[in-house]
C-alpha cells in the first residue's frame, strides 16, 4: 500500500527484428489479462528500429503495454550521426527510455554529465526517464555499494527541482548481476534501493515516496516474488528473461 504502482519494464537490448518484436508484443499482450495490466504496469523497451511498428500495434489495438527507447540523445537536433533525440521519440509515443545502462557506461563510455544531461532530455520531451545506477564487482567487494550507487544517482539529478524529480524511474541494476545469472538477494536489493530512496527524500522530501525505483539483474520468473517483497522495490527492469514471452508473463504475474 505505498500508492506506488508496481512497474515491470522488459529491457529486449539489441535482440528481436522488428517482425520479432510485433509477435513479441501480441503475445504478452494476449497472455495478461485487462485486471493483471491495471495492478501491474507492463512496459517493453524495444531497439529504435523497432519502436515505430511497437508502436502501431500497442496504439492500433489498444493494447494495455506501454513502450519506450533503450536509450536518446542529449542534443535536440542535428549533426550526431546514428543518434536518435527526445523529440523524435515523444512523436513516436514512447512514454519510457533508458538512460544509463551500464552497458552503454561501458561500452560507449558515457558518464555522469552525460547521464545527467539525457534525464533532462527525456524530461525536456515528457518521457520517464528510466534512470540506471549501479556498481560493479570491485566495487560491491569493497563495501562501497551504497555510497557508489548513490553518488551516481546524485550525479544523474544534479540541479533538477523535486517536480522533475518525481517524473523519474529509478533502477537499481548492480553490473555483476546483469546477464549474469547471479541475483542480488532480495535483501541487498534492499539495501541498496532504502538508500536511494532514503537520498532522495534528503533532497526531495515527501517527492521520494512518489518516486518509483526499480530492481535489475538476472530478474526470473522464480526470484521476482521475494523481490517484490522488499518495502522499496517497486518493480523490475528485466533483459535476458524479457524476449522469452511465457518467462515475462510469470515475471508481470509474480503477484499470484
Ligand atoms: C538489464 O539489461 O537491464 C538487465 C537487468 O539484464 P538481465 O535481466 O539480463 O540481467
Amino acid at each position: 500500500p505505498t500508492g506506488r504502482r508496481p512497474l515491470m519494464a522488459g529491457n529486449w537490448k539489441m535482440n528481436l527484428n522488428h517482425l520479432e518484436a510485433i509477435a513479441l508484443t501480441q503475445k504478452l499482450a494476449f497472455s495478461l489479462t485487462e485486471k493483471q495490466l491495471s495492478d501491474v504496469e507492463v512496459v517493453v523497451l524495444p531497439p529504435f528500429v523497432d519502436l515505430r511498428s511497437v508502436q502501431t500495434l500497442i496504439d492500433g489495438d489498444k493494447l494495455l503495454l506501454g513502450y519506450g527507447a533503450q536509450d536518446l540523445s542529449p542534443h535536440v537536433s542535428g549533426a550526431y550521426t546514428g543518434d536518435v533525440s527526445g523529440g523524435m521519440l515523444a512523436k513516436l509515443g514512447c512514454q519510457y527510455v533508458v538512460v544509463g545502462h551500464s552497458e552503454r557506461r561501458a561500452y560507449h563510455h558515457e558518464d555522469d554529465a552525460l547521464v545527467a544531461a539525457k534525464v533532462k532530455a527525456a524530461l525536456t520531451n515528457d518521457i520517464t526517464p528510466i534512470l540506471c545506477v549501479g556498481e560493479g564487482l570491485e566495487v560491491r567487494e569493497a563495501g562501497n555499494h551504497v555510497a557508489h550507487t548513490v553518488g551516481q544517482l546524485d550525479a544523474a539529478l544534479k540541479g533538477l527541482k523535486s517536480d522533475q524529480v518525481e517524473k523519474v524511474v529509478v533502477a537499481y541494476e548492480p553490473i555483476w548481476a546483469i546477464g549474469t545469472g547471479k541475483t542480488a538477494t532480495p535483501e541487498d536489493a534492499q539495501e541498496v534501493i532504502g538508500a536511494l530512496r532514503g537520498r532522495l527524500a534528503e533532497r526531495h522530501g515527501n517527492t521520494a515516496d512518489r518516486v518509483r525505483i526499480l530492481y535489475g539483474g538476472s530478474v526470473k520468473a522464480n526470484n521476482i516474488a521475494a523481490i517484490m517483497a522488499q518495502p522499496d522495490v517497486d518493480g523490475a527492469l528485466v533483459g535476458g528473461a524479457s524476449i522469452n514471452a511465457e518467462e515475462f508473463v510469470r515475471i508481470c504475474r509474480y503477484q499470484e
